[in-house]
């Protein structure tokens, strides 16, 4: 039995954990099946419970560019913890940190520390909105900003105009100044903006998107967007959780060549620990406390470990910029693997990608928008999950997510995964 001690953890884990995780996508339901549950992991491998080998895709959904138990990283966070993991009173690695990331990243001057990318955006938009004096924000349909009450609005019928919560505990006062509109439609969105006017603090997005697949905007519409939003005194909120220090030092803004008004990040600034931060140009952050009357605080923010782990993460990246083209070869080396497998069987579907984000859907048509990526077929997707899952490579266990590659992933493993498809299909 492969799975066999997994499968006892999990047993285990139901008895006292909703679901039996902390987090619900890594329960397998939209996929169906188990979980596995990792033992431990190191470079482009994990290893189960069952000491199977995988190799990674997920990178911890995004922070571990270099692979899993990066040297460094490590190191600075074994050194940091012998010396105290909080105090709740400054430290100079905080400082050190956000001198790199306001370096790393050009136009943004100050940044403010969080524990969580969640955490990051609920505080972006109250800063949005003390600092604009309005209410009412807009969100992309199948955009991920955290699972704060704001953000947790998806499409539903007449939901364009009027937000309709997807969640129970969600009310609907607060989803009311939640408005949905579609990525990659600048006519909608300019529509919604005019129905509006005069009362949007600001609008949010993935620059890229990596949680409908991965999503890339056309030029059009993220410099049509940026220009609206400079026209109507709009703050432009982009949410590089995932891509910020992942697609290029300066994250989505630098490849995109376009400016946000504030910058929110998660995953790769925390190096594998719970790290999130929002930053701005000084004119905005002078609104945060205890500058400014925009309240937002947190006991274990900027604590040295994390900021430890943050540090040696960007430093990384700082001193080895080309790991980003080595990324986008790796990643373009599997998308031309992969699609020459399914092109070869005659399997409909698209890959899209960008940098070190690709999804692979079983469609037809171009995945430009929510509705389009949920056209997937969901029987053929967990037909390939499975199947590779049991060759040993963990795919991320739903069809509405991006894979995201670490550079530890070799040639050799990238050709295994190709082979991997081919036995499936
Ligand atoms: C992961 C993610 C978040 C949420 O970050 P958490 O650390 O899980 O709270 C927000 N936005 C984007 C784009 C993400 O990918």
């Amino acid at each position: 039995m492969r799975y066999q001690r997994s499968s006892a953890l999990f047993a285990e884990a139901k008895k006292y954990i909703p679901g039996g995780v902390n987090s619900p996508v890594r329960a397998f339901k939209a996929v169906g099946g188990e979980p596995i549950f990792i033992k431990e992991a190191k470079g482009a491998y994990l290893y189960d419970a069952d000491d199977n080998q995988y190799i990674d895709y997920i990178s911890s959904w995004g922070p571990l560019l270099f692979g899993h138990a990066h040297e460094p990283v490590i190191k600075a966070v074994i050194e940091k913890a012998k010396k105290g993991t909080s105090f709740g009173i400054p430290t100079e690695i905080e400082t050190e940190l956000a001198k790199l990331a306001t370096t790393m990243v050009p136009n943004i001057d100050k940044i403010r520390f969080v524990n969580s990318g969640t955490e990051a955006c609920m505080s972006a938009v109250r800063l949005a909105r003390g600092y604009t004096g309005k209410d009412k924000i807009i969100k992309f349909a199948g955009c991920y900003h955290g699972h704060s009450d704001a953000f947790l609005i998806q499409a539903g019928s007449g939901a364009v105009t009027f937000g309709s919560p997807n969640s129970p505990g969600v009310t609907q006062g607060t989803a009311k100044d939640t408005l949905l509109a579609e990525y990659n439609d600048l006519e909608g969105l300019k529509a919604l903006v005019k129905a509006n006017q005069g009362e949007l603090a600001a609008i949010i997005l993935e620059p890229i998107a990596g949680n409908m697949g991965c999503i890339i905007p056309s030029d059009e519409f993220i410099h049509g967007l940026r220009e609206l939003c400079t026209q109507e005194g709009i703050l432009l909120l982009f949410d590089e959780v995932m891509t910020g220090f992942r697609l290029a030092k300066g994250g989505a803004q630098e490849v995109l060549g376009v400016d946000a008004d504030i910058v929110m990040f998660g995953k790769v600034i925390g190096g594998g620990l719970p790290v999130g931060a929002f930053a701005a140009r000084s004119e905005i952050m002078a609104h945060l406390a205890p500058d400014g009357p925009v309240y937002q605080a947190g006991t274990l923010s900027g604590n040295p470990l994390a900021m430890s782990a943050g540090l040696a993460m960007l430093t990384e990246i700082d001193q080895h910029p080309e790991v980003f083209e080595s990324l986008a070869q790796k990643t373009a080396h599997l998308h031309k693997g992969i699609a020459d497998v399914l092109n070869a069987k005659g399997i409909p579907h698209q890959i899209n990608r960008f940098g070190s984000m690709i999804s692979v859907h079983f469609c037809e048509e171009a995945v430009i928008d929510f509705t389009s990526s949920a056209k997937g077929n969901n029987d053929t997707f967990k037909h390939y999950f499975h199947g590779m899952l049991d060759q040993g490579i963990y795919l991320p266990p739903s069809a509405f997510e991006s894979y995201f590659l670490n550079d530890a992933i070799s040639d050799a493993d990238l050709d295994r995964t190709i082979e991997a498809v081919k036995s499936i299909f």
